[in-house]
């Protein structure tokens, strides 16, 4: 399948079409479903990924720690932070080898109550509890796999699967955002060995892009996100996005709020369907499916009465 030149054929995740694909190489740069990507090209292959769990814990602190950002070391001798984010603080997380669904991950009772308990050591006098709770969520961080260490390791790594019998197909393990231009160029110096490029060698920008920049000025530090429709708009045409929570999530951040989005959710459905050509059925749809996956990762409905069990 990946043989120089060669066509392949892969699935559309939107359309669940299969689609044929030309390419000299293939980057395997999907994070914690690094091994799932490899085994559709060939089952036995060894996993060279490990995800670790981060829970977090959304809270607001006393007046005292507003705009504070906090560190800690844990009882079990890892940092934690106390980030603060619009009235709220984010607290977090724990690292915890992880094997299960990647698309569903959410903090579990005991993951948030050690959390608690965390902050409650550092912080006796803030006496947090389970009802101070606003939300919760966890996601999974792609670390290197390494026998001898069931937590991965910190290295970069980008792994030639030649070597487990398949040509032409790179993939990356362990890479923290902060430390992205240094991947990059780890990345690029292993692509350029083996295509030749066929643009002008070109510097990098290392500025922010312009919706990154427009959206930092845009916000304001008051509890809302206020983003002007200018600048939604502008985000919505260049940032691609697919699913309404792709604009709240994952472009603007506005799904991170105190309400987490829920009010703005009618008026951002509404530019996204002008702009994407959704009718009324797919606008609707949208905005439903929007309000359930927050139901679900941020678990609001667990916090407040408790009634809810893992
Ligand atoms: C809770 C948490 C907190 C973290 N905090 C920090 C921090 O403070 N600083 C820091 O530097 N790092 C932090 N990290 C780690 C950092 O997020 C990851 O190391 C980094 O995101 C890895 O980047 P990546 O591009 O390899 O993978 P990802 O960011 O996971 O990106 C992989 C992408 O591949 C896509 N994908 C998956 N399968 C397919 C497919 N079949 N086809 C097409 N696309 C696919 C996914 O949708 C995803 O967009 C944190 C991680 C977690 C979970």
């Amino acid at each position: 399948m990946t043989e120089e030149g060669k066509i392949g054929s892969f699935l559309h995740v939107l359309t669940a079409k299969e689609v044929d694909v030309k390419t000299k190489l293939i980057l395997n740069v999907t994070g914690p479903w690094g091994n799932c990507v490899n085994q559709t090209m060939k089952p036995s292959i060894p996993d060279k990924v490990i995800g670790l769990k981060g829970a977090h814990i959304v809270v607001k602190l006393p007046e005292e720690f507003s705009e504070c950002g906090i560190m800690i070391i844990n009882r079990a001798n890892e940092p934690m932070y106390l980030l603060p984010w619009h009235e709220m603080h984010y607290i977090g997380l724990n690292r915890t080898p992880y094997d299960g669904e990647l698309d569903e991950v959410k903090a579990t009772k005991d993951e948030t109550e050690w959390l608690l308990g965390e902050v409650n050591y550092a912080f006796p006098q803030l006496n947090l509890k389970r009802t101070d709770i606003l939300y919760s969520y966890a996601g999974i961080q792609p670390v290197t796999f390494d026998e001898s260490d069931p937590q991965g390791t910190r290295e970069v790594v980008v792994h030639d699967l030649e070597l487990d019998g398949i040509p032409n197909v790179l993939i990356l393990t362990g890479g923290p955002i902060w430390n992205y231009r240094h991947i990059a160029k780890k990345i690029l110096k292993e692509v350029s060995k083996r295509c030749v490029p066929t643009l002008a060698k070109q510097h990098p920008s290392s500025g922010s892009s312009e919706v990154t920049k427009l959206l930092r000025n845009s916000r304001s530090a008051s509890v809302e996100m206020n983003i002007s429709d200018e600048i939604l708009k502008k985000i919505i045409i260049e940032e691609q996005p697919v699913y309404l929570a792709d604009i709240l999530l994952r472009r603007t951040g506005i799904g991170w709020d105190i309400d987490q989005g829920k009010s703005a959710v009618p008026e951002v459905a509404t530019v996204m369907a002008e702009l994407c050509g959704w009718d009324e059925q797919r606008k609707e749809k949208e905005m439903q499916l929007f309000h359930q996956h927050i139901k679900e990762i941020y678990q609001v409905q667990k916090y407040r009465g408790d009634s809810v069990c893992d």
